[in-house]
């Protein structure tokens, strides 16, 4: 999956997204990630993007033209000009749909995600009207720029695709993916200062095991996310 990032700070995206699961993703190919600088698309001579907001108020406003000049010069560059590619463009912003592992789990059915970044008090809105399929907020609180956000949307959505983790049934059996949150884990010593690992995991019965790992996230989902335990209802995974 291909991944573009439309940023005034693309060297912020860059170090997050270079390191650890999502930096080996893109040196294997598993995904690619793209970055470009709004700022490369200002059309005047200070390379400026932002202005002062028609009706007046605080702050700078990122202007139309450099964003929907910049949107089209990245879908114009297409990877394999001979097959149609799925494209979607996401405004990072906070009054968008909240992320969670269903809305990742959707974007990852694209090819292709276009991700817009805002900064200052945002971006012109008919540059969201002309080129934008949807608003995304990374939840109810507001950030300087939407390169965090950005960032936390390519992590979400590329460890879902193939080759990404070390195996596919990481994502098939956590918190969120049969709408309960997941069973506490443990790993050596068996011991530690004094709190030991419950026996039924060193039993070897898998039935228990399942059983108690079903029942504890029954209880964990219950008590910290009684909103999500409607979609407990269906048997967990194995
Ligand atoms: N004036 C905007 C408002 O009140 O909705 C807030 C602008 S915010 C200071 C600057 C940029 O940060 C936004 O354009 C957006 O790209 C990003 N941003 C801030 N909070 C966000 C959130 N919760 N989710 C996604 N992006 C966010």
């Amino acid at each position: 999956m291909r991944f573009d990032i439309l940023t005034l700070f693309p060297q912020l995206c860059d170090t997050v997204l270079s390191e650890s699961i999502i930096g080996r993703a893109r040196k294997s190919g598993a995904i690619s990630v793209n970055l470009y600088n709004i700022r490369d698309y200002a059309n005047n001579k200070h390379n400026r993007v932002d202005d002062t907001p028609y009706g007046g108020g605080k702050g700078m406003l990122i202007a139309a033209p450099p964003v929907v000049a910049c949107h089209d010069a990245v879908l114009s560059d297409r990877d394999d000009p001979c097959r149609p590619e799925s494209v979607y463009t996401v405004y990072l912003s906070p009054k968008g749909t909240v992320l969670d592992q269903k809305v990742a789990k959707r974007l990852a059915s694209y090819d292709r995600l276009v991700l817009i970044c805002g900064h200052y008090e945002g971006i012109d809105q008919r540059a969201i009207d002309l080129i934008v399929d949807e608003e995304i907020s990374i939840g109810d609180f507001v950030l300087t720029g939407g390169e965090i956000p950005a960032c936390i949307v390519v992590d979400a959505v590329a460890r879902l695709q193939p080759g990404v983790l070390a195996g596919d049934e990481c994502f098939e059996i956590e918190s969120f993916s049969d709408g309960r949150l997941e069973y506490p884990q443990y790993t050596r010593p068996y011991d530690f200062r004094g709190y030991t690992v419950p026996d039924v995991l060193l039993s070897g019965n898998h039935a228990e095991i399942d059983k108690w790992r079903r029942e504890q996230s029954d209880k964990l989902t219950a008590e910290r996310r009684p909103d999500i335990m409607g979609d407990a209802s269906r048997p967990a995974k194995k």
